[in-house]
């Protein structure tokens, strides 16, 4: 059979570049990075939008497959977390945070509320296993450890892009433990609120001159 030569198939990152203008906002370009033996890696960013949520991220395919998740992430099993699907970002994306400025597509304060590794709890392929529409995996961070699944809801009434993130029974299960009480940036120490004060200063004391903008104190 002849097989056309344009794929159906968009670009990677092309949602990801069209909704932004790189001249306006901080947030890193479109790049694609495929390597091997590399750990896998995950973030979750914590960004106020228009509406607070927390952006989860899995490294697969060269790039962060990513979910907005309102409510954060929930120790308890449960508890099962709406996961909106939204557009692969760049694997440079996960060390950013800052400020997006108003009238670029989310703007608002983001954080690394999260960071680590994870490895599959099934399947060998995480693109393969997202694209059928459920992953299971097991994270290694600093707040999140254990393991998790992402399952895309099925159903009428579902939207293509609702997941739901759902802790699995381990001994990472805590039911008291709740998103909202663990604030702090994992790479700067910073809240959302710091960050909105005061974009460049770092709250964590380091030896490096402050540049530009002074200190926050
Ligand atoms: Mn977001």
């Amino acid at each position: 059979m002849a097989t056309s030569k344009t794929s159906k198939k968009p670009a990677p990152l092309s949602q990801y570049e069209a909704k932004r203008d790189f001249a306006r906002t901080p947030e890193p370009r479109a790049n694609v990075r495929k390597g091997t033996g590399r750990a896998v890696r995950f973030v979750v960013q914590k960004h106020r939008a228009t509406r607070l949520h927390y952006d989860f991220r899995l490294e697969a395919d060269g790039v962060l497959k990513s979910w907005a998740v309102p409510k954060g992430p929930s120790l308890d099993p449960a508890d099962k977390r709406l996961a909106m699907q939204v557009e692969d970002h760049p694997l440079d994306y996960r060390d950013f945070e800052g400020i997006i400025p108003e009238d670029n597509y989310g703007a608002g304060e983001v954080i690394v509320w999260d960071k680590g590794t994870y490895r599959l709890a099934e399947g060998v392929d995480a693109a393969v296993e997202i694209a059928a529409g459920k992953i299971k995996f097991i994270l290694t961070g600093k707040k999140l450890t254990g393991m998790f699944t992402l399952v895309k809801m099925r159903g009428r009434n579902q939207t293509e892009n609702a997941w739901l993130l759902i802790k699995d029974k381990d001994s990472g299960v805590d039911l008291s433990w709740r998103a909202e009480d663990h604030a702090e940036s994992v790479k700067s120490g910073r809240t959302l609120e710091d960050v909105a004060k005061n974009p460049r200063a770092r709250k964590w004391s380091s030896n490096r001159p402050a540049s530009g903008e002074s200190k926050e104190r």
